[in-house]
């Protein structure tokens, strides 16, 4: 009997463990995120559904280029929850990058809540991401114009420049806001700075390094 109960006890953690794994399905077919109401869904209020309109399912300016001038090279437009509020609950997102022609970089990151499909529209693109303990295998490849890949949920991915022409790429994910975790400026520019002593021992680094890096990462992305 006990064992049943272990049994039963094991199943539901792993039950409600996927289920905060990724945004939740949602129950109705939409709840377009509005301050003037008292009910919450995932921390946000709901519009009612009889007012809701086409803007509020609208975004207007993915056409149009990001800055690309400063380090890294890239940029990306992300279009979630927050600026489509009819995407809330709906677990997905788009986002548009670009990258300066010889080296812009979207340097490695993760994005803690979602798979990324990425599409190619202009460009070419060495890409790639590296899968977890304990084989750290890199899977990575070079993307034309026309050209899909795909980043798994919470994997360290980065998409780089090799053409010599501006690339543009639209990026598809599996959350309202898949958030991101750009490695190397959590790690050394961080808010506070995390010690020095743990940087050094971890990468193998004298202190002037680190610093170094600190001061790189700190105002950058
Ligand atoms: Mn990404």
């Amino acid at each position: 009997m006990t064992f049943y109960l272990l049994f039963i006890f094991v199943l539901l953690a792993l039950v409600s463990s996927l289920a905060i794994a990724s945004d939740p399905s949602p129950l109705h077919n939409f709840c377009v995120a509005t301050k003037k109401s008292q009910l919450l869904v995932n921390g946000l209020t709901c519009k009612d559904p009889d007012n809701v309109n086409p803007e509020d399912f609208f975004f207007a300016g993915l056409d149009k280029s990001g800055n690309r001038r400063n380090y890294p090279w890239s940029n990306m437009t992300i279009v979630n929850a927050h600026i489509i509020p009819g995407l809330h609950t709906l677990g997905i997102s788009i986002a548009r990058l670009d990258f300066a022609p010889n080296g812009g970089l979207n340097p490695p990151h993760t994005h803690p809540r979602a798979t990324e499909v990425l599409a190619v529209m202009q460009g070419s693109l060495y890409v790639g991401f590296v899968t977890t303990a304990p084989n750290f295998k890199l899977v990575a490849t070079i993307l034309n114009k026309g050209d899909v890949f795909v980043f798994p949920e919470g994997l360290v991915h980065f998409q780089y420049n090799i053409g010599r022409t501006p690339a543009i790429a639209y990026a598809y994910l599996s959350s309202q806001n898949p958030d991101v975790v750009p490695v190397a400026k959590t790690v050394f520019g961080s808010n506070q700075p995390i010690s020095d002593d743990v940087l050094e021992n971890t990468f193998h680094l004298n202190m002037e390094t680190v610093e170094r890096l600190e001061d790189l990462f700190w105002s950058s992305n």
